[in-house]
């Protein structure tokens, strides 16, 4: 069996939450995937934190698997930190990561060495169609990229997820970026460098279910959409100046009229109405700026972004 060598020429990365029955389905098609390659590489699996056999499952497969690493994190940290782990402790010269489930195809990491020999420092796999998502998921999809297109300056492109080829140089610079709050999609985007894109079929979830729901993948697009952009934080301004600029003409309005009219009581609804439409807008103002007050404060903390519990090398055992 081959060793890897300290710098293999790929590191495949990839996060496993309660992927147990999964585990043995991926490696029995991810390796002769690999091997088909003919570089060097090593496997670098994160277990996040998992309920189930996944880390007693990916050390049976080390015994055999001279290649594989495993990192175990001390509890869930969730995808996107569990990829940064990925990250940190890849080695090759060039890194995929890659999702547990068998969505993501290991046979198109050979059209990605193709484009990346050819000099692109970033290559990303397209999904040529969304699969196993309902109407409303898509939808939502749509506006988020809708919205962050417009609120962001950087431009996430469609159908990309977390698959795709980075050099080493990328994965160097993502390292080097010290936020505690990883959008990954928007933290690939922003770094830039030179891309290329390959298209696959995305697969069915080979067993288990998704690790997603409403609730999550809303919080993730909140997240991604203030984690990149100051809108939400300077529109209020915006949306002040307009309120005040109509008061304005109200009270002008009410003045001329009581001059020439005289006082006339009621006038209870508008009191009523404008008290509350602007309580409202304030709590709502006041919200948002505590959203990015518990960024700025999650970032002062300076704690570490994962912890791992241990790394299991090959051949330490
Ligand atoms: N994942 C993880 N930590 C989490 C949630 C998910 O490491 O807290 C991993 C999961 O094991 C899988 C990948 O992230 O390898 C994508 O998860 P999933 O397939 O559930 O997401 P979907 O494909 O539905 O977007
Ligand atoms: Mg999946």
């Amino acid at each position: 069996m081959t060793e890897t060598p300290v710098t293999p020429d790929l590191s495949v990365i990839i996060p496993c939450y309660n992927e147990g029955e999964n585990v043995p389905l991926l490696f029995a098609r991810l390796i002769p995937a690999l091997e088909a390659l003919g570089v060097t590489f090593e496997v670098v699996t994160i277990n996040d934190g998992s309920k189930d056999n996944t880390l007693e499952r990916l050390l049976e497969m080390q015994k055999a698997e001279p290649r594989l690493r495993v990192i175990d994190l001390s509890r869930n940290f969730g995808k996107e930190k569990a990829l940064s782990a990925g990250l940190f402790h890849s080695r090759g010269r060039a890194v995929v990561p890659m999702d547990a489930d068998l969505q993501h195809p290991p046979e198109a990491i050979a059209d990605m060495l193709v484009k990346w020999r050819d000099g692109a420092e970033v290559v990303f796999a397209r999904r040529d169609a969304r699969t196993g998502q309902k109407l409303s998921e898509k939808l939502f999809a749509k506006g988020f990229y809708w919205v962050f297109d417009h609120l962001s300056e950087v431009r996430l492109p469609r159908e990309v997820g977390d698959f795709r080829l980075m050099d080493r140089k990328v994965v160097d610079t993502i390292n080097r970026m010290p936020e505690r709050s990883r959008f990954m999609k928007g933290i690939f985007a922003w770094v830039g460098y030179r891309e290329a894109e390959i298209v696959y079929r995305q697969g069915e979830r080979a067993a288990g279910t998704t690790k997603f729901n409403a609730i999550k993948l809303l919080r993730f697009a909140f997240d991604g959409l203030t984690s990149f952009s100051n809108f939400p934080l300077k529109v209020w301004s915006w949306v002040g100046a307009a309120i005040s600029t109509l008061a304005f003409l109200y009270i002008v309005a009410r003045l001329i009229r009581t001059m020439i009219w005289g006082v006339d009581v009621p006038g209870y609804e508008s009191i009523l109405m404008s008290v509350l439409f602007l309580g409202g807008v304030q709590l709502l103002t006041l919200g948002i700026i505590g959203d990015y007050l518990g960024r700025v404060f999650d970032e002062v903390k300076g704690r570490p972004l994962f912890i791992i519990r241990q790394l299991y090398e090959p051949g330490e055992r």
